[in-house]
């Protein structure tokens, strides 16, 4: 049977916007060794602006973002906003062809009779794209028009004002290490965790790179240590699921990923999961 204890746990970090899955993950969380966190949308707001078009010849900055508006017109990735708000124009969706979206790499469309590649250096260099390296922080978006490049787009997002503290209060609870995984450019996941002090960035990784990631720390960690995983997205619920304990941001998150996570999180707050790890403690102490 579950001591009542764990129900009280579990009530009181549902008050607090927590919802623990089950009395297990809440037992589970005072042995949590590794966080590893997701970067986009969850230590960052997920909420990026256009900073800056780099056009190559033939081409018009018109064009680069249209282009790049059309590719984004069905996509619900944290980026697309930040190039829909860009164009002013309309999109006539009568006129896509193809619409394929590529997790953790961009967007291939097909449009009046153009086939428009949309996204990261990775997606460029598979189609054998001959673009720019990009010096910058921020993310780098390339528009490619029939394999010719065309341009890029640097976007940027900013991390949230909770993440720092988040970070510094699961170090103080006992947290050996604090990740990152990202999808994004080594330079623009090199730079938020910097700015956070985290132990360790994996940048330009595929969703089935992050999920490989975590297999490798949890062959890795101590005994009865445990590693919680921290995304957001919808290509975070592979992850979400294979990590220890996986917990989902709710506040932007999707729904794959909440119904993968043990753990909820209702608000877009990371030092939500100290105050999950503190509760746990609490519970501990008095079930046991
Ligand atoms: P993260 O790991 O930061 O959550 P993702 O795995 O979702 O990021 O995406 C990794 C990278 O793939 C992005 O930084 C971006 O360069 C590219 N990408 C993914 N989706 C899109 C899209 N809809 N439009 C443009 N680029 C994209
Ligand atoms: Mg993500």
């Amino acid at each position: 049977s579950i001591p009542l204890g764990f129900f009280g746990g579990i009530g009181g970090a549902s008050k607090r916007g927590i919802l623990v899955k089950g009395s297990n993950y809440l037992e589970a969380l005072n042995d949590v060794e590794a966080v590893v966190f997701d970067k986009t949308g969850t230590l960052t707001k997920g909420v990026f602006k256009v900073t800056s078009l780099n056009v190559q010849s033939g081409f018009t900055e018109k064009e680069l973002i249209k282009y790049a508006a059309y590719a984004e017109s069905y996509s619900s990735h944290p980026i697309t906003l930040s190039i829909l708000s860009a164009y002013d124009g309309d999109i006539d969706k009568n006129s896509m062809e193809e619409y394929e979206e590529i997790a953790g790499q961009g967007i291939k469309v097909r449009v009046e009779g153009m086939e428009i590649l949309v996204g990261n250096a990775r997606l460029m260099g598979s189609a054998n794209v001959h673009y720019d390296d990009v010096e910058t922080f921020g993310t780098v978006v390339y528009v490619a028009v029939n394999k010719k490049y065309a341009g890029s787009i640097i976007i940027s997002d900013e991390v949230k004002e909770d993440s720092a503290k988040a970070i510094r209060e699961l170090k103080s609870l006992g947290v050996k290490k604090t990740v990152m995984l990202t999808g994004d450019r080594k330079a623009a996941g090199e730079k938020v965790g910097k700015q956070l002090g985290l132990d360790e960035v994996y940048a330009e990784l595929l969703p089935a790179d992050k999920v490989e990631k975590i297999e490798a720390m949890e062959s890795r960690k101590s005994r009865n240590g445990k590693i919680a995983f921290v995304g957001d997205g919808i290509n975070d619920a592979p992850v979400l699921a294979r990590a220890d304990i996986g917990i989902a941001m709710g506040g932007l998150g999707s729904d794959a990923a909440i119904e993968a996570a043990d753990v909820v999180i209702m608000t877009d707050e990371p030092s939500k999961i100290s105050s999950a790890l503190k509760i746990a403690k609490r519970t501990r102490d008095i079930v046991f």
